[in-house]
């Protein structure tokens, strides 16, 4: 292909990154965000350093869950500074912070969304990292052929799949599979979120959709199965407050199930 005359840059800066992982879902709605969210404040508890990538450009849902809604991005000589979760000191970047920075979000529309995204690699200040967690758009749009291109000479470690169990969500997990084989990514495994409900009071559980689907889909493509996580109020409550969900002290059968996920990864 064409040389990109800022490869060496995004290079230099992804080359400080061990691993690499895109959260991906089919369609909208099936808690990858959430997932993306936990998972990044799991990696953190087990002390790891982690960073976390919102490449959501239209509808950035990762300051909110992280706790840093409002919080500006800051230009330093180094490049972007990543505004930090101060629950678990994930560092973010998203949208919504650039926003808050007092970017022009019209800058963000159409064919310059690549040159956003180049941009959120090139020239944010991530420095050594274990993990960098990407939450991309539902499907498979132009924000994921960016990202994988970007990321060409220092290959993702792959995608993780986040489905429910019904039907109409596993028949675009099928699509996001085939896009991973066409782009060379490799598929870490698939995360079947929403699979029962478990109750709050009680912790009874009851199968509100199917469940399983997730793990035969998994069986049939010879894919990793990382686990199942039930419907849990929590998990939402969480979310809206930006706290961290995975935290030793929290024990909802939600947090737990997700904790679980996080060592399989
Ligand atoms: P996506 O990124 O796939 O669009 P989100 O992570 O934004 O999905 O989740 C959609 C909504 O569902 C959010 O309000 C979130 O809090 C909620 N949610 C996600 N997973 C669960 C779960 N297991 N139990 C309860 N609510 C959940």
């Amino acid at each position: 292909g064409s040389l990109d005359p800022d490869q060496p840059a995004i290079d230099l800066r992804m080359n400080a990154i061990k691993h690499k992982i895109l959260v991906v879902s089919g369609k909208g709605g099936v808690g990858k965000s959430s997932m993306a969210a936990a998972l990044s404040n799991g990696l953190s508890t087990k002390g790891k350093k982690v960073g976390l990538l919102d490449l959501d450009i239209c509808g950035p849902s990762q300051a909110q869950l992280m706790g840093v809604d409002g919080e500006a991005v800051m230009n330093t000589e180094w490049g972007w500074k990543p505004v930090v979760s101060p629950h678990t000191g994930v560092k973010v970047i998203s949208v919504a912070s650039l926003l808050a920075s007092g970017e022009d979000s019209l800058a963000f529309r159409g064919p310059r969304k690549t040159a956003l995204i180049k941009r959120f690699v090139k020239d944010v200040f991530w420095g050594r990292l274990d993990y960098l967690i990407i939450d991309t758009p539902p499907g498979t749009s132009d924000e994921h052929l960016t990202v994988v291109k970007i990321l060409q000479n220092t290959k993702p470690d792959g995608a993780i799949i986040v489905t429910t169990p019904q039907s109409v969500a596993l028949a675009t997990v099928r699509k996001e599979i085939d896009f991973c084989s066409k782009m060379r990514v490799n598929i870490i495994g698939i995360v079947e979120n929403m699979s029962a409900f478990a109750c709050p009071c009680c912790g009874e559980v009851s199968e509100i959709f199917s469940s399983g689907g997730g793990e035969r889909l998994a069986e049939e493509f010879g894919l990793a199965f990382l686990g199942r996580i039930p419907i849990d109020p929590s998990i939402a409550e969480h979310g809206e407050e930006g706290s961290n969900l995975v935290a030793a002290s929290a024990n909802t059968t939600g947090s737990q199930a997700l904790l679980k996920t996080c060592d399989n990864v």
